[in-house]
C-alpha cells in the first residue's frame, strides 16, 4: 500500500510533537511545520534522523507550499496557553484565522482530510456542565481569553463552511486540558506550574480559593482519541478529554504528595474570566469512535514528574525560558 503523508502544524508543540511520534510509529511521512514561537525543536530532534520525517520552519499564516501529495493535514498550530496567547494575541488570532484558512486551501489542492485543534475553550466560562458538544458556549469576546477563544470558534465555523461549500473532509476534535511529558514549566498552565514550583522548591501558587475545577486527560489518550477521529466519517465537533473532574486546591495537594516537597499551597488572584468548572462529555467520542481514556490521573502523574524529573539543568532551563522575546519586536 501507498504510504499515507500526512501535514502537522504546531509539530514542535507539546500535541504536535506527540503526534508526530504517533504518525512516525504508525508508518506515515510526516511532514512536521512550525515557527517556533512556543514550540520547541527539542520536542522533535529525534525524528530528525528518520527518513519518514521531514520538517518546515515556517509561519503557517503565510502561504503555505508543501511539494508532494497530502493525505491529511492536521493543524495543532496554536498558543494554547493563557500567559502564552496573552503575550502574543495577534498571533493567537492570526493562527486560528489565517493559518487554518491557509491548511484548508491546500487541503482542497491536495484533496487532502484535515482534522483542527479546537479547544474546551469555544464552551468559555460554562453554563452547562458538563460539556456536550451541542453546548454553544458563554465566551467573552474581548476579554483575556477572547483571543483564543474566539481564534478557535472562528476555525471552527470557517473548517465547517470548507466542509459544507467546498465538500472537503474535515475534523474537528475539542480537546480539554491535557498534559503529558514536553509541557513548558513557564507558560502558566497549572500542570506544568505546579511541577516547576515543586522542582524549584517553592510555595504552589492556587488562583482564587481553588474551588474552580478542571479534568485532566494524559497525552497519549488524547492522541488515541485524535488518531480515531482522523478515521471516522464523522464531521461534527468531537469532545476529548478525560472526564474525571478535580478542583485546583485538590489537585495541588496531589502534586504535593507526588513530589513530596515540602512547600505548601499559597492562594493568590484569580484571573479574569478564569471558568469556574469544566468536565466533558464524551458520550459522543465513546459512541462515534468507541473512545474513553485508560490512563488515571495517578499514572500519568507519575509519568510526567518522572519526565520533569529526568531532565538535565540545561534542559529545563530551555523548559523554563520561550523564544517570545525574539519573536514581537
Ligand atoms: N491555576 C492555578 N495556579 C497556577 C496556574 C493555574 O491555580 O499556577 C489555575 C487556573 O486559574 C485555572 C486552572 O488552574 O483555574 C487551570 O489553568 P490552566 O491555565 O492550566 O488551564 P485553563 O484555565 O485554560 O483550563
Amino acid at each position: 500500500m501507498e504510504q499515507k503523508r500526512v501535514l502537522i502544524t504546531g509539530a514542535a508543540g507539546f500535541l504536535g510533537s506527540h503526534l508526530c511520534d504517533r504518525f512516525i510509529a504508525d508508518g506515515y511521512h510526516v511532514i512536521g511545520m512550525d515557527n517556533l514561537i512556543t514550540g520547541r525543536i527539542e520536542n522533535i530532534e529525534h525524528l530528525f534522523p528518520l527518513k519518514n520525517f521531514e520538517f518546515y520552519n515556517h509561519d503557517v499564516t503565510k502561504f503555505i507550499h508543501v511539494p508532494g501529495k497530502l493525505d491529511y493535514i492536521l493543524h495543532f498550530a496554536s498558543p494554547a496557553s493563557p500567559i502564552d496567547y496573552l503575550k502574543i494575541p495577534i498571533q493567537t488570532l492570526k493562527v486560528g484565522s489565517l493559518g487554518i484558512h491557509n491548511c484548508l486551501g491546500l487541503a482542497r489542492v491536495k484533496k487532502a482530510r484535515v482534522l483542527i485543534a479546537s479547544t474546551s475553550e469555544v464552551y468559555g466560562d460554562p453554563e452547562v456542565h458538563p460539556q456536550t458538544e451541542d453546548y454553544w458556549g458563554h465566551v467573552n469576546p474581548i476579554g483575556p481569553r477572547g483571543v483564543y477563544d474566539e481564534a478557535k470558534r472562528f476555525q471552527e465555523a470557517l473548517t465547517m463552511a470548507y466542509h459544507t461549500y467546498h465538500g472537503l473532509k474535515t475534523r474537528i476534535v475539542r480537546i480539554f486540558n491535557t498534559y503529558g511529558p514536553r509541557m513548558r514549566l513557564n507558560d502558566g498552565r497549572v500542570l506544568p506550574a505546579f511541577i516547576g514550583q515543586a522542582l524549584r522548591g517553592e510555595d504552589l501558587t492556587v488562583f482564587g480559593d481553588g474551588s474552580q475545577t478542571r479534568s485532566f486527560c494524559y497525552v497519549d489518550d488524547l492522541v488515541e482519541g485524535i488518531v480515531r477521529l482522523l478515521h471516522s466519517d464523522y464531521a461534527e465537533p468531537v469532545n476529548i478529554g478525560n472526564p474525571d473532574e478535580i478542583t485546583i486546591r485538590d489537585f495541588a495537594e496531589e502534586i504535593i504528595a507526588l513530589t513530596g516537597t515540602s512547600q505548601k499551597v499559597i492562594y493568590t488572584e484569580l484571573p479574569v474570566n478564569d471558568p469556574k468548572q469544566r468536565q466533558p462529555d464524551i458520550t459522543r467520542a465513546k459512541t462515534i469512535l468507541g473512545w474513553e481514556p485508560r490512563v488515571n490521573r495517578q499514572e500519568g502523574l507519575k509519568i510526567t514528574y518522572d519526565y520533569f524529573k529526568g531532565l538535565s539543568k540545561e534542559e529545563l532551563y530551555k523548559k523554563e525560558h520561550n523564544n517570545f522575546e525574539d519573536y514581537i519586536k
